[in-house]
């Protein structure tokens, strides 16, 4: 009962942020970074900001995460970072080799106005960085946004790469947004099938899931590469996978360069990954095949199959804006009722999203950009739901209040596997619903009574 002294009684709250929703630009960052292949992250401030970074990032992806920093003590609080980010490009580059190295600012660089890009040029101008290196940056200020902005600047940063021949690659850019390294192979798993030729990035695949070889690499196999970077100008097209997450990349290179984009949602349940497959098959001139089709089929079976204990079913949600958006309207086409819905992200047209995908479901939504837990726990004890689906945080309040949780989004510390298990896709659908009922089915095996306790359902 951890969080037995939240109220019922709903205050009006200005100032204060009780039980975040969010965490910090800084790791939205690094975790993109680390989908580009042979990147080294790096954190221009305090070793602190970075310790914190990386910790949350093993985490919940339970591998090590290789990142530099730029090691502020009171000097480069007082007179600023260049020295400290001169000196650690020219170690980098000596000591550790990377293709890329990936910065990214903290709250602490940001507010002594560090200017990242004046320093790149001052680094290149002393030939710190060898032939053939590459540092890009991202402004991630901790004090605005959340870990998503902070995801989303960097990507804008790779797509910054793209050095355009004038002659089209035939291939098709996929922005996947902050999603689970096993997402982002499905995602290339669903475009090989329909056949299109992709550029995927950032791309974490086999890099946070990657195999025990024995043998230990600081740079994994995985990622997108510097190449595959530099030709996303020639693309004939870019999806990007969510507002929040890809967009600003999307349409970077659309105005800088005239690879024409389009933001669609991310592709959790029917509905999204539809799109999504129409969208692919559109862009690059295809048919979809029937391999395709059938996992489709299987998907709309479970659907009819499990919709008996779904319907009408309260869930509270609470996470990153596109993943939420896609969540919600999954459980609205199984008519379950998603009816409190907290993003800590800041957006008012998250809001307004939510609001629309729900006004024909029939009941009252709670919906906060920028809100935060304890606001999602009072909404709960106002109007209590059959399910909770949130991060690891969300399982003080579903301890609280007894209520079934689904363990979705970032982070999740407190369990494994999720690295591994797409949630994207037909395929990634069949495995939230299967997620979903599990949690409700074992709550009623807990809690009827003996007469009604079945075998079968
Ligand atoms: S000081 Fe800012 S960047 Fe560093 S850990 Fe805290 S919130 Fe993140």
């Amino acid at each position: 009962m951890l969080l037995r002294h939240t109220p019922k009684e709903i205050t009006e709250r200005k100032a204060l942020t009780i039980n975040p929703a969010k965490t910090c630009q800084p790791i939205g960052a690094m975790y993109a970074a680390l989908g580009v292949h042979g990147c080294l992250p790096h954190s221009h401030g305090s070793q602190g900001c970075c310790a914190y970074h990386r910790s949350a990032l093993t985490r919940h992806y339970k591998e090590p995460v290789s990142a530099s920093t730029s090691s502020f003590t009171e000097g480069a609080s007082v007179f600023g970072g260049q020295a400290n980010m001169l000196q650690a490009i020219n170690n980098i580059f000596t000591v550790y080799n990377p293709e890329v190295i990936a910065v990214h600012t903290t709250c602490l660089s940001e507010t002594i106005g560090d200017d990242l890009p004046q320093i790149k040029k001052k680094a290149e101008t002393e030939g710190k960085i060898p032939a053939g290196k590459h540092v890009i940056s991202a402004s991630t200020p901790s004090y605005s946004g959340s870990h998503v902005t902070g995801f989303s600047n960097m990507v804008k940063a790779m797509a910054d790469m793209a050095e355009p021949t004038g002659k089209k690659n035939g291939k098709v850019n996929i922005i996947p947004g902050w999603v689970e390294p096993a997402d982002m192979e499905e995602i290339k798993r669903l475009t090989s099938m329909v056949g299109v030729q992709t550029i995927l990035f950032p791309d974490t695949s086999g890099v946070l899931n990657g195999p025990l070889s024995g043998e230990y690499k600081m740079f994994p196999d995985g990622g997108t590469t510097v190449a595959e970077l530099k030709s996303s100008g020639d693309s004939i097209g870019t999806l990007a996978l969510g507002e929040w997450c890809s967009a600003d990349a999307a349409r970077f290179l659309d105005k800088a360069h005239k690879v024409p984009c389009s933001v669609l949602d991310m592709p959790f349940g029917l509905k999204a990954t539809d799109r999504f497959i129409d969208a692919l098959r559109t862009v690059a001139g295809v048919t979809v095949p029937d391999e395709l089709s059938m996992e489709r089929g299987q998907l709309v079976d479970l659907i009819s199959d499990m919709h008996q204990y779904f319907y009408k079913k309260k869930v509270a949600l609470a996470g990153d804006p596109d993943q939420l958006i896609a969540m919600t309207e999954f459980l609205v086409s199984i008519d379950m009722c998603p009816v409190h819905i907290v993003t800590g992200t800041p957006g008012k047209k998250f809001e307004k999203r939510i609001r629309e995908i729900t006004k024909d479901m029939g009941c009252e939504v709670n919906v906060k950009a920028k809100g935060d837990l304890f606001q999602l726990h009072q909404w709960i004890k106002n109007e209590p739901v059959d399910l909770l689906i949130c991060n690891t945080y969300g399982k003080y309040i579903a301890r609280d209040e007894d209520i079934p949780l689904v363990r979705w989004g970032f982070p999740i510390l407190d369990r494994q596997g999720h690295q591994y298990f797409p949630t994207v896709g037909y395929k990634g659908g069949l495995r939230l619903l299967e997620k979903i009922l599990g949690v409700i089915m074992d709550r009623k095996d807990r809690d009827d009574p003996e007469e009604t306790f079945e075998l079968v359902l």
